[in-house]
């Protein structure tokens, strides 16, 4: 494994300059674009790494598979009914759907949809931002896990989007908070910095059929943990899903701040970080380093 790692480390190298960081986040378009990490950790305790797997990056929209989590705990089945489970094909942050469906996103990993989980995390607990916090924690056994404010704010400042989503769909009664506080409580979640070590154990989970197996702790049912990974296999990757499922052929999530991760239900989960975006928002680096993992060691859901 750590001979495939270094492997895609070394041919990833002629890629980079071939994408953008995002520039739509202020403090996300300041980091430094020429850095790759990779981590796969396996339900029997073993991680493996290379590249820069201790420096810490913001997780952005892969904390929307977190929030989806405790949302399908609190809400049950009612989540259904307030958000898809349909592939939206459109940009993650697109409003264009949200008009003709009456206020209902597509599915859970667009921004709309994660919006709509955030909402009912923030209904439900009067201290938000400590029970995601402590939640990513558990999962990850790292106490130090913390959000970036700098990214918080800097996101929150230039929010003309997701503050039109969150008051579009308040209109049609899909949320129930005040959407200047659902905005903040969503920002600080997408701007949760952790390194790709922290991120392959934290999903590691759904690798286990909804078990930590750090801990032996159930997160969720071996149901729901099938379910998450079925959304991402479908939504997880925008409308670029399609391409990341033809090359790649593992249900992912990935971020704008440049991470994506990978499982393998019943073996692994793989954590990729490189900053440079493709079109879609998705890392174009990461996305040609999970696509050489799953070639080079034959490992995918297919
Ligand atoms: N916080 C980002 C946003 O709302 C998350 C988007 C992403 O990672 N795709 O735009």
């Amino acid at each position: 494994m750590q001979d495939i790692l270094d492997r895609i480390e070394r041919d990833i190298q002629p890629y980079f300059g071939m994408g953008e960081v995002a520039n739509y986040i202020p403090e996300l378009a300041k980091v430094n674009p020429k850095q790759f990490a990779m981590s796969v950790a396996t339900i029997d305790g073993e991680v493996f790494s290379c590249g820069d797997h201790s420096k810490k990056f913001s997780i952005q929209s892969i904390s929307k598979v977190f929030v989806l989590t405790m949302a399908m705990e609190l809400l049950q089945d009612e989540l259904w009914n307030r958000v898809g489970r349909e592939p939206s094909g459109t940009a993650f942050n697109s409003l264009v759907q949200l008009e003709t469906e009456q206020g209902i996103p597509r599915n859970p990993f667009i921004n709309a949809g994660a919006l709509v989980t955030t909402d009912a995390i923030n209904q439900r607990f009067t201290d938000p931002y400590n029970e995601i916090l402590n939640f990513v924690r558990g999962l990850c056994q790292n106490p130090e896990i913390k959000f970036d404010d700098e990214v918080a704010q800097s996101e929150f400042q230039n929010s003309e989007r997701n503050t039109a989503l969150a008051y579009f769909m308040k209109s049609f009664g899909n949320i129930h908070s005040d959407p200047i506080k659902l905005l903040d409580i969503y920002f600080h979640h997408c701007s949760i910095a952790m390194n790709t070590e922290d991120l392959a154990k934290s999903f590691l989970f759904l690798a286990n059929a909804g078990v930590n197996p750090l801990n032996g702790e159930e997160v969720i049912s071996k149901l729901k943990a099938k379910r998450v990974n079925s959304l991402m296999l479908t939504s997880g990757l925008y409308d670029n899903v399609g391409d990341f499922a033809y090359r790649v052929g593992l249900p992912a999530k990935s971020g704008v701040g440049g991470g994506i991760v990978g499982v393998l239900p019943g073996e692994f989960s793989v954590a990729v970080w490189s900053p440079e975006l493709n079109l879609s928002g998705n890392s174009l680096i990461g996305t040609k380093a999970l696509e050489l993992f799953t070639s080079y060691t034959e490992k995918s859901i297919f």
